[in-house]
This record gives structure tokens, C-alpha cells and sequence, in this order.
């Protein structure tokens, strides 16, 4: 099988992780004109809106403006300028419609809005927001429960009592086509979700554990489908950062060697199985809707129907 093409996987700057311990560096780039930045609150990035679609600005960082509260993160460069992030605090859905208050016409966008960015933006965004994230939600040491203070550049944070590092974490999480020896599809309907939503089955990597055990124990215990244990039966298909707050989905197809189907009744109201034609058919009339066109999730679905499916979430 060939590589999957995943949204927001795409990345094209350096990281340049070497300059992170560069005394001041942050401060050299700011007095640098060349430097460009990107402003994230929450999980939101200003966006200005290009023709109907939302792009982030990535304004010279004298243009971003002081801004007190805000911790500057070094996301790396690109054609030899310096790109940071300005990461304000989240002040959550109460802030998500007000403006960006530099007297522009700029707004605050979610991720999942942006669907028409570039490599070098999507890249950047998905770095800023996830980095954004982290700091918001260390603020104090998890050991002894002092402040801590941002380090390297935005890389670590510092527990003041300890003077301690602390470092950026992702989560893994499995996220898979579960296929049977008829080439049906797996789709559950989620406990939370809307009627008529269908994915994939997806779980977070529990401590101590593997991603192919991952794959198994979590169809198992959603649906009560076994995966094989053979060598081929968990496949690697492709990971797409999923910042919300931490995630890494890593994407896989699997295969079904028992398929009776009972659902947990917790996390999972309802799993079937698909041939190609049942899917297409309920998804034409709108009865099964899919997850949308930036997702792992959708990539797997339609890598194994073998081109587009109508309709989204
Ligand atoms: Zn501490």
C-alpha cells in the first residue's frame, strides 16, 4: 500500500531544535525584521480571511505588538527567517468571536476551519497550537505544584522550586480500518455523536502498551471484534498530529478474524459492518455521514473504499 495523504501531516520549515537553547534568542528575533509571527489562543490562530477562506497571519512580530500576557514560542525557520508564535491566554468560548485586537479585520479560527493552507502554514499552525496547548495546561509543576515558567525558547517549562524541566508531551492514540475477509468495513457510531455519524474505531496507548495491542484491545472492548495476531493483520498506515489538546493519531488497517459485533453500550451505541456498496448507498442518501475531509479517519475509510465518498460531518 502506499503512504496515505493526510491534512495537517504536510510541514516544510525547520524546526532548527538546536537554536531553542540560544541565549535570548527570542528577543534577537523580535528586533529582527525578517522574523515573521503567528498568534494562537487556545486552540485558536488569528486568521484574516482570504477570498471566504480563513488563513493564519503571519505578521512581521513587530506588528504582533507587546502583549504581556502572551509567552513567545520559537517554531523554527523557514528560507532563513526566524518564525515564532505568540501565545496569549485562552480566555475559551467566550473569546472565540471577538477579534484579534491589532486593528485588523482579523478573527480567531479553530483548526478544523482551515482547509486551504499551504504546506509552511499548515505546518506552522499545527506546531503553534500544539506547543500553545502544552503551556496553558502546565502552569504548574505536576510534582510539587509550584508556578513554572517558560524555557528554551517555549520547549520546556521551569518548576521555580525545583528548577526542574519540564518538556512538551504527545499522546498516542490508534485510530483504525478494521476490514474482514469479505473486504467489509468496521464503522461505530459514537455514544456522544449525532445521529447518523460513522468512523472509525479510536483509542488512546495506555501505559506499558504496544500500538498493534492497542489496536486490538480497543476493538475488542468497543465492539467485541478480534484482530488477528498475525504479522499482517495490523498494518501501519500513516499519524497526523491532532493537537486537541495532545494527541499524535497513528493510523492503521486491521484485520477481522472474528466479526460478531456486540457494543460496549458506553463509549459505542452502534457498530456495523460495510460492504463498499452498503456504504456509499447510506452515506448518497445522508443515513451514515462521515467524518470530514481533514481527518486520519476519513483517509482510512476512503483508502480502503478506494476513492471519495460523499457527504461529511
Ligand atoms: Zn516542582
Amino acid at each position: 500500500m502506499s503512504p496515505l495523504h493526510l491534512p495537517f501531516t504536510r510541514s516544510v520549515h525547520d524546526r532548527a531544535a538546536h537554536r531553542r537553547t540560544e541565549p535570548g534568542l527570542v528577543e534577537e528575533l523580535l528586533a529582527d525584521p525578517a522574523t515573521r509571527a503567528v498568534r494562537v489562543r487556545g486552540a485558536r490562530v488569528a486568521v484574516t480571511d482570504d477570498g471566504g477562506r480563513p488563513r493564519p497571519v503571519l505578521a512581521p512580530a513587530d506588528a504582533v505588538g507587546a502583549h504581556d500576557d502572551g509567552t513567545w514560542l520559537f517554531l523554527g525557520e523557514h528560507d532563513g527567517a526566524g518564525l515564532l508564535a505568540l501565545a496569549l491566554p485562552d480566555d475559551g468560548a467566550a473569546g472565540a468571536q471577538s477579534g484579534v485586537d491589532d486593528g485588523s479585520d482579523g478573527r480567531w479560527a479553530g483548526l478544523r476551519e482551515l482547509t486551504a493552507l499551504d504546506d509552511l502554514e499548515q505546518g506552522i499552525v499545527v506546531e503553534a497550537v500544539a506547543l500553545a496547548q502544552w503551556h496553558t495546561a502546565h502552569a504548574r509543576c505536576p510534582r510539587c505544584g509550584a508556578p513554572t515558567t517558560a524555557g528554551q525558547a517555549g520547549w520546556t517549562r521551569v518548576c521555580a522550586v525545583e528548577d526542574r524541566e519540564l518538556y512538551p508531551r504527545t499522546d498516542p492514540a490508534v485510530i483504525m480500518a478494521v476490514v474482514d475477509d469479505e473486504d467489509r468495513i468496521l464503522l461505530a457510531h459514537g455514544a456522544a455523536w449525532p445521529a447518523g455519524r460513522y468512523s472509525t474505531l479510536a483509542g488512546f496507548v495506555e501505559p506499558g502498551e504496544g500500538l498493534e495491542h492497542a489496536v486490538r484491545r480497543e476493538v475488542a472492548e468497543e465492539t467485541g471484534v478480534v484482530v488477528g495476531a498475525g504479522p499482517d493483520d495490523v498494518l501501519y498506515r500513516g499519524s497526523q498530529a491532532w493537537p486537541f489538546p495532545a494527541s499524535l493519531m497513528v493510523g492503521f488497517r486491521a484485520r477481522a478474524v472474528r466479526t460478531d459485533v456486540r457494543v460496549d453500550d458506553d463509549e459505542i451505541t452502534d457498530a456495523r459492518w460495510f460492504t463498499r456498496a452498503d456504504l456509499v448507498e447510506a452515506a448518497e442518501a445522508g443515513d451514515v455521514r462521515l467524518p470530514g475531509a481533514q481527518s486520519i479517519a476519513r483517509a482510512l475509510i476512503e483508502e480502503w473504499y478506494g476513492e471519495e465518498l460523499p457527504g461529511a460531518w
